[in-house]
């Protein structure tokens, strides 16, 4: 305190260090009312079995449209939302949204919700599903709760139960950005998923020959027969990549080269004419046979 007050005073008044704070607090207060202002929304992203186009649910994934910012990513704004005690309202508004856009597709149309560890562990996480589930008429295995190994961190009693509860009440859950943590397969005998969602960064590229990627899938794949879950594969963009994923045996495909997360109608017309065809993103423009 004392080097600070002396010759490094200045320091606390360096512009950079004030406009990073204060930048944080200012964020902070508009998502605070984003939900009452009407700028937050629900895009979907399909997923589709692997097997034919069919299409087996939407993730949905939230957006953030700032009133002078711009668009905002949810990679940036969650993390915000975690640390500002938000996330609670956020993603209740997030999955009753959902739900209520699910309501409208055909009944075997899956919906999946990513949910925070926070959220997770939060006691009152099952009456909370189960309250919006009961309320919008959704049967609970038409919705699929995503949620990442951050979950295993804060691990207490209640996750466990949580597990349990939740998987008493139908949901189904799936284990999200698959092999990005530090103990992934310990993971995987703790909680009754029905879904391993192998991360992007396997994924993309893994049909090039020079990488190991192919190896990791195939053995993820195994594992998850194994232990009677499904798996899908994150961020597949290319068919060299989506032919190689179906090779693998992976169940479920998501990524821009069945379409990119979109606005509540576009996925109302898609979940109404079942099956996608892969064609949707600019990359794909090598020739096929
Ligand atoms: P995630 O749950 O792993 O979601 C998949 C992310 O990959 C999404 O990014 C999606 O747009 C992107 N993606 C899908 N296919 C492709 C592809 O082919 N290529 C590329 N380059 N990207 C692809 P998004 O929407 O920016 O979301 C980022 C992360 O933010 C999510 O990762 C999730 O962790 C978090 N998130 C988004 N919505 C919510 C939410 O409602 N609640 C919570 N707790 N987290 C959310
Ligand atoms: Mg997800
Ligand atoms: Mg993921
Ligand atoms: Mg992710």
């Amino acid at each position: 305190a004392a080097k600070a007050a002396g010759r490094g005073k200045h320091r606390l008044y360096e512009p950079s260090m004030h406009s990073e704070a204060a930048e944080r607090q200012v964020m902070e207060n508009d998502l605070r009312q984003a939900i009452e202002r009407g700028e937050l929304a629900v895009h979907f992203q399909p997923i589709v079995r692997a097997a034919g186009e069919e299409i087996s649910g939407f993730e949905s994934l939230v957006r953030w449209q700032h009133p002078t910012r711009g668009p905002i990513s949810p990679s940036k704004f969650i993390p915000l939302a975690e640390e500002a005690g938000l996330i609670g309202k956020i993603g209740e508004w997030v999955l009753r949204t959902s739900l209520e856009e699910a309501s409208n597709w055909p009944d075997h149309v899956r919906v999946a919700v990513n949910l925070s560890p926070l959220q997770f562990n939060d006691p009152s996480v099952v009456a909370m599903v189960s309250k919006h589930l009961n309320e919008t008429g959704v049967r609970a295995e038409r919705l699929e709760l995503e949620i990442t190994e951050g979950v295993f961190l804060a691990e207490g009693d209640t996750t466990d139960d949580t597990f349990a509860k939740l998987k008493a009440l139908g949901v189904r859950l799936a284990l999200d950005d698959f092999g990005t943590g530090y103990s992934s397969l310990g993971y995987l005998k703790k909680a009754p998923f029905d879904k391993i969602k192998i991360d992007q960064s396997f994924v993309r590229g893994a049909a090039s020959a020079t990488n190991r990627n192919a190896a990791i899938i195939r053995a993820i794949v195994t594992l998850a027969e194994t232990l009677g879950m499904d798996t899908c594969a994150e961020g597949v963009e290319t068919h060299d990549d989506l032919q190689l994923i179906r090779e693998l045996g992976v169940s479920m495909v998501q990524g821009y080269i069945f379409g990119k997360p979109s606005p509540a109608e576009t996925a109302r017309e898609l979940a109404n004419s079942t099956t996608v065809h892969a064609e949707g993103f600019a990359c794909i423009r090598e020739p096929r046979h």
